[in-house]
């Protein structure tokens, strides 16, 4: 796959954006514009041929004055620095949003998960994490699952970590199944802050979800959940990709029916009853909602004025280009931002530490109850400073987002 241009480019033009909108001083936006600390190792496993190869695995810690770094880790082959320390800041500036007590980091492996057999990942994950013992920790920086990612790469790490220690740490990542440790509605979490942030903006539009046409691209933890709980609030889902291309119906599919599909298939193109479309099509349909959930740079100002729908609600992070957005902003397209819209995840990871941390374990309705209340408080607070600046709530999540971080810095001070 191509790259695009460089997300953490897009990180600094955002943060000068802020700093001019809200003339911050200089020396704080010199602070917050530097990831505090950068490891890279180069991991040796032996694959199961008897090959050792070696792998490159990073954690970017970007920021802490808000609490603990966290953040996921994510395996992909075009997994680089660039991508890696944007993902970073983008953590710092989500988990402020949604103010939940948590700085920002991000981990990723180069390597292409679907090559690998499951012996192979395992021995990866429990080496790369051996070699971040002293970085990671309950207090101090916090692992998630990514893209290609899961529940059982949290197991390994959790395991790995506690076999060092002597003792279970469960504390140490969110995200691990519901039998060890993990929370209620974790794993839907991200796809129902996206729901739910749909929904507000229709809301907010006056646009009715009953019969919205939505059409999401991804397909993997975030794409499939959002998909299915739009489906259950009503919208006609005319369209889903995963990263082979997607499928597309003007009256809708039957969501359950291609969710099963892509269980026993492994992918959606061959789903019957529908027509095959391209992951660049898909972004271009005539629809009320648009879900970007796959990788970054996917909405540019390559595309961004053939982009038809009305509220674009961003489940990846960083799918569209501040460039793109500016596009769409002029265009009237409703944009929710990453740092808003995908933050249920990690507001559910902050509820697994929290029980974590107190050996208790909430109900699923308890869970969900608490995410409502956090998504619509994080949404609401967004537009009110869209409102306020009469900006795009794009430019006003990041506004709320870097002040509170700079509020944090200014009131820590600086030492020595
Ligand atoms: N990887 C997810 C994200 O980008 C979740 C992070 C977490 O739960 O720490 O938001």
């Amino acid at each position: 796959m191509e790259k695009g241009p460089s997300p953490f480019e897009a990180v600094l033009k955002q943060i000068d954006m802020v700093a001019e909108k809200l003339k911050l001083d200089p020396s704080t936006v010199e602070k917050i514009k530097h990831p505090r600390k950068i490891v890279i190792v180069s991991v040796p496993i032996k694959m199961d041929d008897g090959r050792i190869k070696v792998f490159t695995g990073y954690r970017v810690q970007f920021d802490m004055a808000r609490g603990p770094y966290k953040g996921g880790i994510r395996y992909h082959p075009n997994v680089d620095l660039d991508e890696i320390k944007a993902l970073a800041a983008w953590m710092t500036w989500k988990c402020a949003v949604m103010d939940i007590p948590y700085g920002g980091a991000k981990g990723g492996i180069t390597c292409n998960p679907k090559e690998m057999s499951k012996g192979e990942l395992e021995r990866l994950t429990r080496k790369y994490t051996a070699m971040l013992l002293d970085e990671i920790g309950p207090y101090k920086d916090v692992p998630a699952p990514d893209v290609y990612t899961d529940a059982q790469t949290m197991v390994w790490i959790m395991d790995t970590y506690s076999q060092f220690k002597g003792y279970l740490v469960p504390e140490v990542v969110t995200g691990k199944p519901v039998e060890l440790g993990g929370s209620e509605g974790r794993e839907e979490a991200t796809g129902r802050g996206i729901a739910i942030c749909a929904r507000e903006a229709a809301k907010h539009l006056g646009i009715d979800l009953k019969g919205a046409r939505v059409a999401v691209q991804g397909f993997g933890n975030v794409g499939k959940a959002v998909a299915k709980l739009l489906y259950e609030m009503g919208c006609k889902i005319i369209a889903v990709s995963d990263s082979r291309g997607g499928i597309y119906r003007a009256d809708g599919l039957n969501l359950p029916a291609v969710i099963e599909h892509k269980l026993k298939a492994g992918q959606l193109s061959s789903f019957e009853g529908c027509e095959g479309i391209t992951n660049e099509e898909l972004l271009e349909l005539e629809c009320e909602v648009l879900v970007p959930a796959a990788l970054e740079n996917q909405i540019t100002e390559a595309n961004a004025d053939r982009i038809r729908a009305k509220i674009v609600v961003e489940g990846a992070n960083g799918p569209s280009t501040p460039g793109a957005r500016q596009i769409m902003q002029e265009r009237g397209i409703f944009v929710v931002p990453d740092i808003l819209a995908n933050g249920g995840g990690v507001t559910v990871s902050y509820f697994e530490w929290t029980q974590n941390l107190h050996r208790e374990h909430w109900t699923e309705e308890e869970v969900n109850r608490k995410l409502e209340e956090k998504m619509v408080r994080a949404f609401d607070n967004v537009l009110e400073v869209a409102k306020k600046h009469n900006v795009s709530m794009a430019d006003a999540a990041y506004i709320l987002a870097i002040s509170r971080v700079k509020d944090a810095h200014e009131k820590l001070g600086l030492w020595p």
